[in-house]
């Protein structure tokens, strides 16, 4: 089972629920760190990392002696990656390729009529694999200054077991990925804060999942008296409120030392073993339905 945890907003505590809900479940766990653009899971997971693999991404390389100026690859690319200048009578042709656009999608190389296009790769991150005593870990970091988060992110996901619970920390957001680090997903743990933005970015994530067809739940952080907006949309849109954590000393000192709650505060443990159990009940269900 494949349980992500997202949010339209940053700084709501979404990794803290990856981290936490991971350690509650400690066998047969893996924790993927998704959020390749700053990953910070290891932070309080300290894993013993044991395998760093580069990530590429394919880029296409033209041959300029092949190459007839159809414009094909330039009609293709869904990106603007590509830019094909016919030859005039003083000047030779050219084929520009912008590879910080591109997506890697192949397109190109595969429809040019004239075999022009080869493929070469370009470095774009790297991939840490490793484990702490309780689980197995996974993550990506993106090169700095790097725009392709999502060919990373596949690459981290390319590391699901699906004989374990796979627990994913997505990055912030609603954006490309965002959408590819939940897809596939059998349930989608939105967290949120009790705040006019946090409410905001929540209906933005909300919109985005239901479209996804992923079934999802809300863990309100930083919980108030101030919640009965949130709990007034997440009723009206039948998503239910799996937890609330109120706004508490001990857990921001406890997260600024680095430290997950639950190992400190056994009560957690018990209220993410119970979110684990509803998440189980629904997956079955749907499965169920599905048969
Ligand atoms: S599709 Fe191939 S032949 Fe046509 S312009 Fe592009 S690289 Fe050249
Ligand atoms: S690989 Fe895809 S994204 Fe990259 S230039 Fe070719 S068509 Fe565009």
């Amino acid at each position: 089972m494949v349980i992500s945890i997202a949010s339209g907003k940053g700084g709501t505590g979404k990794t803290t629920i990856a981290v936490n809900l991971a350690l509650s479940l400690a066998e047969n766990v893996q924790l993927l760190d998704c959020d390749v653009e700053e990953p910070n899971s290891h932070l309080f997971i300290k894993p013993r990392i044991t395998g760093r693999k580069k990530a590429y991404l394919p880029v296409p390389s033209v041959d300029k002696d092949k190459c007839t100026f159809c414009g094909k690859c330039k009609e293709v690319c869904a990106y603007n990656a590509i830019a094909v200048v016919p030859p005039s009578e003083d000047k030779k042709g050219e084929v520009l390729v912008f590879e910080n656009l591109c997506h890697g999608c192949g397109a190109c190389s595969l429809l040019c009529p004239a075999g022009a296009i080869e493929e070469t790769e370009r470095e774009i991150g790297v991939v840490e694999t490793g484990e702490s005593s309780v689980l197995d870990f996974a993550h990506g970091r993106l090169n700095i200054g790097e725009a392709m988060a999502p060919p990373l992110i596949r690459q981290v996901k390319k590391l699901i077991n699906p004989g374990k619970v796979t627990i994913i920390d997505s990055p912030p957001g609603t954006s490309c990925p965002v959408i590819t680090s939940v897809k596939g997903s059998d349930f989608c743990i939105l967290v949120t804060e009790p705040t006019p933005f946090g409410l905001n970015d929540l209906i933005l994530a909300v919109e985005v999942i239901k479209k996804m067809r992923i079934p999802a739940g809300v863990v309100i952080n930083r919980s108030g008296p101030q919640d009965y907006k949130t709990d007034q949309y997440c009723k009206k849109e039948g998503v239910p409120v799996l937890m609330r954590i109120p706004f508490d000393k001990e857990l921001a000192f406890l997260y600024s030392r680095g430290v997950p709650f639950v190992e400190e505060k056994a009560n957690y443990r018990e209220k993410f073993k119970d979110i684990f159990d509803f998440i189980s009940k629904s997956y079955e269900e749907n499965s169920g339905n599905k048969r």
